[in-house]
């Protein structure tokens, strides 16, 4: 990477790289102990970085275009407390972590939904951990990245992102139990299948994602206590049904037919029947717009237009009131399909959606 060369004015140690993720299927389970099938994209974070043997980092991020340096004396805030928060995990975890030089630049759209901050956090954390020769098996990774951003950065999220961008392989989506943390690599080749992902970042300005999140994650604790569940991972349909709360029982709905719409992809992958997922992914899209309430007018437009211009499924992904929208459509119409989506954003007055196509790669890994 010749960033690091122009900041550090010497070639690097090593060339670390982690992967932004999109969520095929599976949104606002994580947290609720349930299952999702996330991917990653072949957008990464990239981290060149070099030893040093002082107890102190120093970042350069092309995206932030800034260098910080910090020794964990103080709290690190803004960009650099995703890195400091993977030091501070490591640390807290009981390893010995390096000091360290970094140069950072990244292709994952930063706020989009796509999970730049995992991939951040990912790629520090692989890189640390190589240039220190740390003991920390690869299951064990997600845990301290989602520790850096829950404990360190504040940012409350689940598990799914840093699985995603650790534990991913190419050609496959990730089935994730967030209970157990067991994974299985689901093959997921969707050209094998004359198929392709299009995702449409659809430009929306994130609106009170925080609150939101923290409103429907609450939501969700509060029906698991009603129905005297440990997560609502455990809980069926007539059970939810019987819930009195009516905005509970639209919440619990969203996650319990949410879990089971990722065990019938899942299903569906594995038997290499691709296309008939479709179906799925349009059904968690209404579910999350009716139910659980968390798109907003560009993703709802963005998934009708999809589908008018003849996907076989679309659906928002990550945690909603923005971000991206994807589609499954077959190989040869995603330029008419954005084509669709592109037009009725014109409609509506929308700031252009971004479309590009995905091709599951590889999750973090020293290059
Ligand atoms: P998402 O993860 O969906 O992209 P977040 O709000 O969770 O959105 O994370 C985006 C934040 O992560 C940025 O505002 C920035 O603080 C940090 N970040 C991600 N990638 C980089 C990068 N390459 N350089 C500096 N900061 C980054
Ligand atoms: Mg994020």
């Amino acid at each position: 990477m010749k960033q690091f060369l122009t900041v550090y004015g010497a070639e690097p140690d090593g060339v670390w790289a982690a992967p932004g993720r999109v969520n095929l299927i599976g949104e606002h389970t994580d947290y609720n102990d349930g299952f999702v099938l996330p991917f990653a994209l072949p957008q990464r974070t990239v981290v060149a970085a070099s030893r040093v043997d002082t107890p102190e980092w120093t970042v350069w991020s092309e995206q932030a275009d800034e260098r910080i340096t910090f020794d964990l004396s103080e709290h690190v805030s803004g960009w650099g407390a995703y890195v400091a928060g993977v030091v501070w995990a490591l640390r807290e975890a009981g390893h010995q972590v390096p000091g360290a030089r970094m140069a950072i630049t990244s292709d994952v759209p930063l706020g989009a939904g796509l999970s730049s901050s995992a991939a951040l956090e990912s790629a520090v954390l692989t890189a640390l951990v190589d240039l220190g020769g740390l003991d920390l098996p690869v299951d064990q990774r997600p845990r301290l990245a989602q520790r850096a951003e829950n404990e360190y950065a504040g940012i409350p999220t689940g598990i799914m992102d840093q699985s995603a961008s650790i534990r991913c392989r190419a050609g496959h989506a990730l089935f994730l139990d967030c209970r157990s943390l067991e994974v299985e690599h689901i093959p997921f080749d969707v050209a094998a299948a004359g198929l392709a992902v299009l995702i449409v970042d659809t430009k929306a300005p994130h609106r009170h994602v925080t609150s939101e999140y923290a409103a429907r994650r609450a939501t969700c604790e509060e029906a698991a206590r009603a129905l005297d569940v440990q997560a609502l991972r455990d809980a069926t349909l007539s059970m939810v049904s019987g819930l009195a709360d009516p905005v509970q029982r639209r919440r619990a709905r969203h996650v319990v037919t949410e879990d089971q719409r990722v065990l019938d992809t899942v299903e569906l992958l594995r038997q290499g029947r691709v296309r008939e997922i479709g179906p799925l992914m349009t059904a968690s899209h209404a579910s999350m717009r009716d139910d659980f309430e968390i798109t907003v007018p560009e993703v709802d437009t963005a998934v009708e237009g999809a589908l008018s211009g003849g996907a076989y499924g679309a659906r928002m992904t990550g945690g909603g009131f923005g971000g991206c929208v994807l589609a499954l459509v077959d190989a040869d119409a995603t330029d008419k399909v954005a084509a669709t989506v592109a037009s009725a954003f014109a409609d509506r007055g929308f700031t252009p959606p971004e479309p590009f196509v995905a091709v599951p790669g590889p999750g973090a890994t020293r290059l």
